[in-house]
This record gives C-alpha cells, sequence and structure tokens, in this order.
C-alpha cells in the first residue's frame, strides 16, 4: 500500500514531524480523517447496496466451490464494482473457504482487508495499457501463490487496455494456472472485445435505486450522530444519480459546512439551487399570466447567486414532475418532493399537454443558451411564453379544431335567417378553451353570413377584378 508522502518543500526529508510537536498533531488529525466512500465501503456481500442479482449469483458459486477463470463486471460508476471484487478475492482465499462469508480474522482476511496480500493483485487498466504490461501479469502467474488459495488479479477500468494487450491476455484468461482468478471491471462494456467476454463471466451491476442510496445515507447520518432533514439527504441521494459513491463524496461536502445539521436550506444556500417553494411560486405567476412578478422573481432568484443554467434545470425538473403527477405517478423518487408539496393550483391550471409544451421550451432553452449573445434575456423570453401557457393552442388541438370546422361547414343546416335567430355553439371537444372560443366565432360568422348578401353576381365579380387589376379583359 502506498504510503502518504510527508509534507515538506522540494527536496527535504520530511523529517518536518520532529521540529514542531504540534505539526505531527495536525498531520494525525488530517490522516484520522477518511472520506465517508472509503470508510463505509462494503466488507461482505450483505453490506453491498443494490446489486442482488450479483451478489446472490456469486455466493451460490463460491459455496459450491464453482469458480470461474476470469469475472467480467460491467456498470456504471460508484456502484460497487471494485468492492464485489475485493470482496470475492477475500472469498476466495479465506482460510475458511471458498466462502461468500470471509471470516475477517485469518491472517488472509486481514492482510486483504488491509490492502497488503501479496495474492491478491489490483491493477489500474487506465495506466497499464500496453503489450509490455500485460505480458509481466503473464509471467507473473506462472508463480503460485504466496500464502493464500488464489493468485487474484483485479484489474480496473479494463476497457483501456489496447488492442494489443487485450490479445496478450487472451491466452493467459482462457487456460490459466488452476490458482489464477482474474476479475475485470469495467464502466464502458462496449470497448471491452467480444473475444474477452466471452471467456469471462460477465456481471452487469444496476444503478443503485434512489431509495436505497437515501436510506444508507441515513444510516451514516445516526452512525456519526447528524441530524439531517429527510428532504437534504433525498436531495443528495437525487443528485448521485445512482451512484453510492457519488452520493458519499456529495455528503461529505454537504457535511462540510453543515455543522453536523444537514438542512436543505443550507444546501440551496450553498450550491445555489431555486427550491421548491421558489419553483411553485414562479409555476404560480405563471398560471396567472403575471408575466410582470414572474420576471421579477426570476431576477431575485438570479440575484441569490444562482446560475442561470441551473434554474432551467431545477424548473425543467419541476415541469418534468408536474406531468408525471399528471399520469398518475406519485412516488417521490420520481418526483423528486413528496407530492403534497407541489402547488395544487398550478396542478389544477395545467393540463398535460400545456405542461409538455413548457418542458419542451425550457429544454430547448437550455440547448440554445450556450450560442446565445444573452442567456438571461432567452430565459426571460421563455418565462413570457410560459405565462402564456395557458392560451397556447398545440398543432394536434389546431388541426382537430379545423376538421371540426370543415365538418360544421358541410354537414350543418344552414341557419335561420331570421332576424335574432341564434346559432348554438359546439361543444368544446378538447381540454383548451380555445375550441370552443373557435366554434362559437365561426357559427357567428356563418350568421352574419346568412345576414347579409353573401353572394356576388357575375357583372359585380368582373368589376371588382378589374378594380384591382386595371387593364385586365375579361371575357
Ligand atoms: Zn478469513
Amino acid at each position: 500500500m502506498r504510503r502518504p508522502t510527508p509534507p515538506g518543500s522540494e527536496g527535504s526529508n520530511g523529517k518536518w514531524m520532529y521540529s514542531a510537536p504540534w505539526q505531527s498533531w495536525l498531520w494525525f488529525l488530517i490522516m484520522a480523517y477518511e472520506v465517508t466512500a472509503t470508510r463505509r465501503r462494503p466488507k461482505t456481500f450483505e453490506e453491498l447496496a443494490g446489486q442482488e442479482f450479483v451478489t446472490a449469483t456469486l455466493s451460490k458459486s463460491l459455496a459450491s466451490g464453482q469458480i470461474a477463470h476470469a469475472y467480467l463486471f460491467s456498470g456504471p460508476r460508484g456502484c460497487g464494482k471494485t468492492s464485489t471484487a475485493r470482496i470475492l478475492a477475500r472469498g476466495l482465499n479465506c482460510e475458511h473457504g471458498p466462502t461468500a462469508t470471509p471470516c475477517g480474522v485469518c491472517p488472509a482476511c486481514l492482510e486483504g482487508a488491509k490492502g497488503s496480500s501479496l495474492d491478491i493483485i489490483e491493477i489500474d487498466g487506465a495506466s497499464n495499457t500496453s503489450v509490455n504490461d500485460v505480458r509481466q501479469i503473464k509471467e507473473e502467474v506462472l508463480f503460485p501463490p504466496n500464502s493464500s488459495r488464489f493468485k487474484v488479479y483485479i484489474i480496473d477500468e479494463v476497457h483501456m487496455l489496447s488492442g494489443g494487450a487485450f490479445n496478450a491476455l487472451l491466452k493467459t484468461i482462457e487456460e490459466p494456472p488452476p490458482y489464477i482468478v482474474f476479475i475485470f471491471a469495467t464502466t464502458e462494456l462496449h470497448k471491452v472485445p467480444a473475444t474477452i467476454k466471452s471467456r469471462c463471466q460477465h456481471f452487469a451491476f444496476r444503478l443503485i435505486p434512489l431509495e436505497t442510496i437515501s436510506k444508507i445515507l441515513r444510516d451514516t447520518c445516526n452512525e456519526l450522530g447528524i441530524q439531517a432533514e429527510d428532504e437534504a439527504l433525498f436531495w443528495i441521494a437525487r443528485e448521485s444519480t445512482g451512484s453510492l459513491r457519488d452520493a458519499y463524496t456529495l455528503f461529505d461536502q454537504v457535511l462540510s459546512f453543515s455543522d453536523a445539521n444537514i438542512r436543505s436550506e443550507l444546501i440551496r444556500e450553498k450550491l445555489g439551487l431555486v427550491g421548491l417553494e421558489n419553483l411553485n411560486t414562479l409555476a404560480q405567476f405563471c398560471t396567472k399570466n403575471d408575466v410582470q412578478n414572474a420576471l421579477l422573481h426570476v431576477d431575485s432568484i438570479i440575484g441569490s447567486g444562482v446560475a442561470l443554467e441551473q434554474c432551467i434545470i431545477d424548473l425543467a425538473g419541476y415541469y418534468r414532475s408536474l406531468l408525471l403527477l399528471k399520469t398518475g405517478i406519485t412516488r417521490e423518487a420520481l418526483l423528486g418532493y413528496p407530492l403534497e408539496r407541489f402547488s395544487t393550483e398550478v396542478l389544477q391550471a395545467l393540463d398535460p399537454v400545456r405542461i409538455e409544451h413548457a418542458l419542451d421550451l425550457l429544454l430547448a432553452v437550455y440547448r440554445d443558451i450556450r450560442y446565445s449573445v444573452s442567456p438571461r434575456f432567452e430565459f426571460e423570453t421563455v418565462m413570457v411564453k410560459l405565462c402564456g401557457l395557458s392560451t397556447w393552442v398545440s398543432p394536434e388541438e389546431l388541426r382537430s379544431a379545423i376538421a371540426d370546422a370543415r365538418n360544421l361547414l358541410q354537414n350543418a343546416p344552414r341557419p335561420v335567417s331570421a332576424p335574432g335567430a341564434s346559432v348554438s355553439p359546439q361543444p368544446s371537444s378538447g381540454p383548451s378553451p380555445f375550441m370552443s372560443d373557435f366554434h362559437r366565432a365561426l357559427a357567428a360568422r356563418r350568421e352574419a353570413d346568412a345576414q347579409s348578401k353573401s353572394v356576388h353576381t357575375d357583372e359585380e365579380t368582373v368589376e371588382r377584378i378589374t378594380q384591382v387589376f386595371p387593364g385586365t379583359i375579361i371575357k
């Protein structure tokens, strides 16, 4: 294991700690701090979160002694591939094994846990990419393990190996000495050649569900004796998008400024987020067609230090949640917040078609602001459009309105031309008030046409054409 380089100026011998005792204490304190992701790295299959299929299969094969020559772990970052590889290696080498539950106290387990085992070799594929690196492995595998049952090679980011290196590895993976086990981990499975894949037992790791991450963060808080709001932990879990390592890193960051009390308000302040209250207010102004207040509220949000991009992302997320709610989805993990915290006023005022349009506008403006002279103007224009959302008509609604109008003109009986006779408007077939307005206007127009002289005689028509196009001779 690499020891930390002692601090000191370039070329110093690192004997600084004897010069001032307080410095050594400081160094001890720095070293005592361990990031949460490292401290809570799972040591057993039970502790591994969200990968039930992988752990169940590996546990069974360990228990039955059916050990493959090579394993390939693929999946997104921070979801437990390297941890699983280490647990598997320890399970293989435990004195009471091979077992799915390494004892944790035998010399092999202790060395494995410390990372000092000579028989568990971790190689970073990203920095050992050449044929020569693989050649070295090929020579090493000829020697049996030092003190354990198996010699385990864990190669991380294996997709970074060069084509030549992969080819050099092929024969070794196919028929290695019986004491060798390869475990490859990759975040980019498509870059691993098919020839390698076909020689490995492949396990696909999944993103860890939001609820699971949330629960793990709660356990971490309890362990550290930290107060934390559910919403704040939920936000961290959501931001980590299924990666537990990302969640721990963000958790550490939030903890560093939270003073043992993690609150969502503080996170919003420090990390420049909009927050649901602001989003609700903004959307309420939009549904009321209150352009002035909507723009002023945008100004106050941006003035409080929220980046424009973040503002757009959060507002788009808000309208996405509304759309999900309209389709009947109430799962908090998908909505981002509990259902009851969304403004009922906004929910009642908007229908799915208009929410979809709002989302389209926001996603488009997010793409456009990169090339814009003034991103803020672009966003404000969108806010004005969002204020007019209730009167916006989709192309589909327009098409169906025109079709209805055509039917009305072709099939409906001519209105009675007696004065005072009214034509009842057609009922609206869509959610938009546009349709009923349209039909009402159409009917009124036809009534007016019927009362006035709407058909010209031939003479009148010729007269009008010659007026418009003087010199035209119509025969
Ligand atoms: Zn053991």
